[in-house]
């Protein structure tokens, strides 16, 4: 689960915008790209462009 914090602080690789949480499937999304990122070990986002994936 991430905290309000560090989703406050968050942005989106690609285009620095902000990221919606998927609490159900523990994601982040970028709508604007179309991006999803990875959360590892429950708390820890990776923002790497590379893992993330298309939706
Ligand atoms: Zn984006």
């Amino acid at each position: 689960m991430l905290t309000k914090e560090l989703l406050d602080v968050i942005a989106c690789t690609k285009c620095k915008g902000s990221l919606d949480y998927d609490k159900k499937r523990n994601i982040l999304l970028c709508n604007k790209c179309r991006l999803k990122y990875k959360i590892l070990r429950g708390d820890i986002p990776d923002m790497l462009l590379e893992d993330a994936g298309k939706f």
